[in-house]
């Protein structure tokens, strides 16, 4: 199938979380199936400076339209990666920043136009290159694409084949403008309503989406339930219910030439399930770095890489603090985000300087060297729609502690001593205290060695590759091709 993936991330181009570790690793899985991928990205300031020399263009004027003017963009083709053709869309007024959303922790003021923009173009460009089967979508980013195929390009002879399919990353960032983004996008008013892109009298990008797309997904089977409840529905649960029928949880796999503890390029050391020695070299590494290597070979360290949102669950963290820097452990943690979160950690380290070390920051680097040199993993997520770092946890034989909650739940299983099974540890309510009595089952195990080697053989002999989630992706498009004739199933 030939399958066109729009986005605004993608590793190691433009990332700032799990999003950009899929849109880097699907489309080259898909490939390997013999399907032809494409993928479409804004022209940032760091992907500008990643290609070497003068970019080049294959359209250097695109018009799109907004209310009171016309934009003019260039698609600057980006080339041939691992099979998949890369293009860019370059708006030098909107996207030639230093950050890809806003300043840390916050948005631009223009972010309706750059990604009302962003798909507008998107779909320009996909007609000068030949229109695909499916557009797959990615997050609140991209979600308007669906919307205009359906309403502003609905004649158009070009695009009448192509079928959407929108996956959510995360249903807590939806992309939400003021009214007047109808407008200035120019959509018809009658696009503003309850059952289409109007969500309590806000324009709402990813609702357009789920409205609009053929089919949905999300990125684990978990979530998918989830996002269906008021917990965790970020108030699209009713939306999602109403689609329920079209959509899909498919676990996000991991990118093994990246995530691989027998050839990581970051690491001190390589090690193997069967041959574990180098991690203690990983484990020596990571201390030194941080700065503890006092820290005795008997002291579990416990790692965390994280966005410091609310969503990762740092106020569990932060009640149990001072009880979890009597016990003996040590801590690693690296982060960015959240200003109140990074206060809270770094006044952490000060108090304990011989236990806790933080670092602030997004460093891929040391990502790596707390994946591989902890002993313990801490996810204590509020929600979690799949989560990256437990699975590339798993793989380092870094036992993980998370909790039960979306694509955390769907990954680890509790540790059952009297069978020898299970991967980690889990708690499933979300009180400091089910955190705690979590962690001291998991330090409890860790003082026998023999058992604790058992349990990180469990985790690192579990497969969590991208094969089997691209088939899943490859029938939700078979799916999504084969729709009724668009509009009149849909919407209501
Ligand atoms: P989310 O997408 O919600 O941030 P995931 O666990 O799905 O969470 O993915 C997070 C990804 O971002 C992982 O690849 C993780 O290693 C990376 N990451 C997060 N924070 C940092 C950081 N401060 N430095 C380096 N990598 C980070």
């Amino acid at each position: 199938m030939k399958i066109l993936f729009a986005a605004s991330e993608c590793a190691p181009l433009a990332k700032t979380g799990g999003l950009a570790d899929v849109v880097g690793a699907l489309p080259r899985e898909l490939t390997r199936l013999g399907h032809e991928v494409t993928v479409v990205l804004p022209f940032y300031a760091r992907i500008r400076r990643q290609i070497a020399g003068e970019p080049k263009y294959a359209a250097r004027s695109i018009t799109i339209p907004f209310r009171y003017y016309n934009r003019f963009v260039g698609l600057v083709d980006g080339g041939q990666r691992d099979g998949v053709q890369f293009y860019f869309v370059d708006c030098p007024e909107l996207f030639d920043r230093a950050e890809l959303y806003g300043p840390a922790g916050g948005e631009y003021s223009d972010n309706a136009e750059r990604f009302g923009l962003f798909c507008r173009a998107t779909i320009e460009a996909s007609k000068l290159l030949g229109a695909p089967e499916v557009f797959h979508v990615h997050d609140w980013q991209a979600a308007l694409i669906p919307v205009y195929l359906r309403t502003t390009y609905a004649a158009d002879p070009a695009l009448q084949g192509a079928a959407t399919v929108l996956t959510l990353h995360n249903a807590a960032y939806q992309g939400k403008f003021p009214p007047n983004t109808t407008e200035d996008l120019l959509f018809p008013w009658d696009l503003f309503t309850m059952d289409k892109v109007e969500h309590y009298d806000r324009f709402n990008f990813l609702k357009g989406g789920i409205v609009f797309a053929d089919k949905l997904t999300t990125v684990s089977r978990k979530y998918a339930e989830e996002i269906q409840t008021a917990e965790f529905g970020e108030q699209l649960e009713g939306v999602l219910r109403g689609r329920a029928g079209d959509l899909r949880g498919i676990l996000n796999g991991v990118d093994s030439t990246l995530w691989n503890p027998a050839t990581d390029g970051h690491l001190a050391a390589h090690y193997t399930a069967e041959n574990l020695a180098g991690k203690q070299a990983c484990r020596a590494d990571l201390l030194h770095a941080f700065g503890l290597e006092h820290v005795a070979a008997s002291t579990p360290v416990v790692g965390i890489v994280s966005r410091l949102v609310t969503q990762k669950g740092f106020d569990l963290v932060a009640a149990i603090a001072e009880e979890l820097a009597a016990r003996d452990l040590a801590v690693v943690a690296l982060g960015a985000g959240d200003p109140y979160y990074e206060k809270l950690l770094r006044g952490w380290a000060f108090r304990h300087p011989a236990k806790v070390a933080v670092r602030l920051g997004y460093d891929e680097t040391l990502a790596h060297k707390i994946e591989a040199g902890a002993d313990l993993f801490l996810m204590p997520s509020r929600y979690e729609p799949c989560g990256l770092n437990q699975i590339y946890s798993l793989k380092y034989g870094t036992v993980p502690i998370v909790r039960a909650t979306g694509g955390l739940d769907d990954t680890i299983e509790e540790w059952d001593a009297a069978q020898e099974t299970g991967t980690g540890f889990k708690f499933a309510g979300y009180h400091p205290r089910d955190l705690l009595a979590a962690i001291d089952r998991a330090l409890a195990a860790f003082r026998d060695q023999k058992v604790w080697t058992q349990l990180m053989r469990n985790g690192m002999a579990k497969e969590y590759g991208w094969k089997k989630a691209a088939r899943a992706y490859v029938h939700v498009y078979e799916e999504a091709a084969q729709r009724g004739p668009w509009p009149l199933n849909r919407p209501s």
